[in-house]
């Protein structure tokens, strides 16, 4: 229970790899905020920690509206005091070809993904400053390293996420808060399944490992990096793709 009387927030984890990661340290003893857009769904997953003896709290907030993540972390201090540890995992894609991708799926991804990251950060780490502690981490994406073709948008956002969290890390360092990123390969979830059976055929061809990642994978280095054995890390990327970038 190393995560015992701690709070996280992690942002889209009303399903997928920010689930994962919810219940991963809601079994080390955490309390656990359960965040997505959808109230329902938050609810609901929230209730599935709880129903088997984990404590969560599930709150409706879409990353990309500042006053509403300023007013829900508002709510969420009244109740649990603080939060400890920050996993900025919402995100989406809306793949294209470079000449094909229009304004809205351009700004609709970086909004999401890197807008949001910063709105989550910069709402959240007045609170961990004042604490004197906290832990964040961001999910980025093994395409923010790499690039690839027909994520463009996805590529430019995670890549920001990475330049974003190294800055942050050296501007909340005084403070004793580290700043790293997660960065996924291909990891079974909703967002992977979209694509073509011959699209993950071939990418697992090229995975040395010889398998998709599970959502598990990503959550253990989650753990890892708020536990106190990663207390002296900061700005890192962490990249858990099964050797797909070596
Ligand atoms: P999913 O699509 O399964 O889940 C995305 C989550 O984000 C949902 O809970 C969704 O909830 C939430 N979300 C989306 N938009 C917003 C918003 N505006 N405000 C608040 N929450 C939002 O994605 P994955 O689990 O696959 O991915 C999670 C993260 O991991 C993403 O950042 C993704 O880029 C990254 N990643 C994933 C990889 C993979 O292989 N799956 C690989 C590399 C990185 P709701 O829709 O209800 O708001």
């Amino acid at each position: 229970m190393q995560f015992k009387d701690r709070v996280v927030l992690v942002t889209g984890s009303t399903r997928g790899i920010g689930k994962a990661v919810a219940k991963a340290f809601a079994g080390e003893g955490a309390t656990v905020i359960i965040m997505g857009r959808n109230p329902d769904q938050a609810a609901q997953t929230a209730a599935e920690i709880t129903q088997k003896g984990g404590l969560a709290d599930g709150y409706a907030c879409d990353v990309t509206d500042l006053n509403q993540v300023q007013e829900t972390v508002n709510k969420l201090l009244d109740k649990h005091k603080c939060i400890d540890i920050l996993v900025n995992n919402a995100g989406i894609t809306r793949d294209n070809l470079l000449f094909r991708i229009d304004d809205n799926d351009w700004d609709e991804v970086l909004k999401v993904n890197l807008k949001g990251t910063f709105n989550v950060t910069k709402v959240v780490a007045r609170a961990m400053v004042k604490a004197k502690k906290g832990k964040i981490i961001n999910m980025a994406s093994v395409i923010g390293i790499t690039g690839n073709v027909g994520q463009a948008n996805y590529a430019a956002s995670k890549a920001g996420i990475i330049g974003f969290s190294k800055s942050a890390a050296k501007e909340l360092a005084f403070r004793g808060i580290t700043v790293n990123v997660v960065a996924p390969g291909y990891i079974r979830t909703d967002m992977t399944d979209k694509l073509a059976q011959t699209v993950q055929q071939k990418v697992l061809e090229q995975i040395p490992l010889q398998r998709f990642g599970q959502v598990s994978d990503v959550a253990g280095v989650c753990l890892f990096l708020a536990s106190k054995a990663a207390d002296y890390i900061t700005g890192q990327t962490i990249v858990v793709d099964g050797g797909l970038v070596i």
